[in-house]
């Protein structure tokens, strides 16, 4: 018995049923049993096609009515065109959709996406980048601006704050920017440490006080010069060194904090500053010329760090009336002091080996010293014109400057001790004397070592009468002395010798005796 084509329906396949002498084609059974010589009709189709399965068509003979199928295609999508489901972005891709009109089967596919557009500048106040117009996104890295006064070169943005120069590895505050009056520089700019203040940064500037960050190390020249406002200054804990000029002219500068690690103040660098007291940190080792001349300190203490000494540190500083140098400061440089109208109390530590050339000179309110015994030179004109009323220079000094204490007007007693060899420098007859103009100079012990006394030495002092020798007569006699060197007293135009007695400690000389 045949399957007569139950097995092709059943799966699904189609089958060419043959009923005319066995003739087929295609897999399928045959039909009848009699040869037939077939007459087809036309195709019809019997199971229509769909989208995505074949369909089936057949004919049949009429003569025998054997029937014949053959698949018919699938009729495939009927796509619409391509819908965007989500939009492409600059990074993301996108997708797009299409559906078959008639099974509505739906197919997505990617769009690539669009990539970034051409960068425009962004900025804020410290700096500027490129930013992707479309999606916002920052394109590179930032960099500071190149402005100086606000507007910046590169990307004409406005640079707030104070300007700054940016190197590999820190930054340099250059200008003042848009900043103004409380001034508080950061520690970092651009994420890089700010380590100095650049030359002339503030000079001028209006501004009231400034912070400086522990970033700091140098203070460079002129950065706060002539600011004529600034009031208060606070150094962060790095600052290594006050350069030149650093904060000359600040004539409102009233408070100054320094730092404990401050290396150098360097020369005039708080010339004309008004505050009243300052600390040295006792890691200074060098202060400048004039670092604080005409100043108005009224106290101040040179720690025993300092070893190198600008002259006319603390030069007419009016306000003055207290300077003390630390044990292990060795010089007192040249016009330290000079003309501190109220100046009174000088403290000079043990070690000290030098007082400069009027180190303390013009200092009228100045009435004691105590000049340590380990002192070797006293400078020319180191106590001229004090108020000092006794004076004892010790053995250990060798060198008497030529007007050393110079119209002491006050100054009634001194003791020269034995190790100087030299009162005033012979052989410079320009020099004032070494106690020329002490009017009421009246007890002078002159010490055993002295072998030579320079011209004018005494010129004026016309109260001495009798001056204690602390050698010999012979002693006495071997001393070189210049013309003029003795106690004199004006008269009638030309100076008339006062003195009639040396006290050696072997018996006095009077008259042509003593030379
Ligand atoms: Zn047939
Ligand atoms: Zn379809
Ligand atoms: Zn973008
Ligand atoms: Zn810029």
């Amino acid at each position: 018995m045949k399957v007569k084509g139950i097995a092709a329906f059943a799966l699904g396949v189609a089958l060419i049923l043959s009923g005319c002498g066995g003739e087929s084609s295609g897999i399928g059974g045959s039909g009848g049993t009699e040869a037939c010589e077939h007459v087809w009709g036309t195709w019809t189709e019997e199971t229509a096609p769909t989208c995505t399965e074949e369909g089936v068509e057949k004919r049949t003979c009429p003569k025998c009515g054997k029937e014949e199928r053959q698949k018919t295609p699938a009729a495939g999508h009927a796509w619409g065109t391509w819908q965007e489901k989500k939009a492409p972005t600059c990074t993301a891709k996108g997708t797009q959709e299409r559906e078959c009109s008639v099974c509505h089967k739906k197919e997505e596919k990617d769009v690539e996406a669009i990539g970034h557009a051409d960068g425009v500048w962004d900025s804020d106040g410290e700096g500027h980048w490129k930013k992707c117009p479309v999606c916002g996104e920052t394109l590179t890295e930032k960099e500071p601006h190149t402005a100086e006064d606000g507007e910046c070169t590169v990307c004409g943005g406005e640079a707030l704050g104070l300007a700054y120069a940016v190197y590999e590895k820190e930054c340099h505050v250059i200008g003042i920017g848009t900043e103004s009056g409380d001034i508080v520089i950061p520690a970092t700019y651009c994420g890089k440490p700010v380590t100095e203040i650049a030359e002339s940064a503030f000079s001028y500037e209006g501004i009231t006080s400034v912070v400086i960050p522990d970033s700091v190390v140098y203070i460079r020249e002129t950065a706060f010069y002539q600011c004529s406002a600034l009031r208060r200054v606070k150094l962060g804990s790095s600052v290594k060194e006050i350069g030149e000029q650093a904060f000359n002219w600040d004539r409102a500068l009233s408070e100054v904090e320094l730092n404990a690690s401050l290396e150098k103040i360097g020369k005039g660098a708080f010339c004309h500053c008004t505050f009243t007291e300052i600390k040295l940190p006792s890691s200074l080792q060098s202060i400048g010329q004039e670092a604080f001349y005409s100043a108005a300190l009224q106290t101040v203490t040179v720690p025993a760090s300092v070893t190198e000494f600008g002259d006319r540190i603390f030069y007419q500083c009016k306000s003055l009336q207290s300077v003390r140098f630390e044990k292990g400061v060795k010089e007192i440089p040249d016009d330290a002091c000079y003309g501190c109208q109220l100046l009174t109390s000088v403290s000079l530590p043990d070690g000290l080996e030098t007082i400069g050339g009027r180190a303390l000179g013009n200092c009228p309110a100045l009435s004691q010293i105590s000049i340590p015994s380990s002192v070797r030179t006293i400078g020319e004109g180191a106590f001229e014109y004090t108020g000092i009323t006794e004076v004892a220079v010790p053995d250990t000094v060798e060198t008497l400057g030529s007007a050393a204490f110079y119209n002491c007007k006050s100054l009634t007693r001194a003791v020269i001790g034995n190790g100087v060899t030299s009162i005033g420098a012979m052989g410079k007859t320009s020099d004032v004397g070494a106690f020329e103009g002490c009017a009421l100079l009246n007890d002078l012990t002159i010490g055993s070592g002295v072998k030579s006394i320079a011209q004018r030495s005494f010129r004026g002092c016309e109260l001495l009468v009798k001056i204690t020798f602390r050698g010999s007569t012979d002693g006495w006699k071997g001393i070189e002395k210049e013309k003029d060197w003795g106690p004199s007293k004006k008269q009638m135009g030309w100076w008339a010798p006062v003195l009639s007695a040396v006290v050696c400690n072997n018996g006095a000389l009077t008259g042509d005796d003593i030379g």
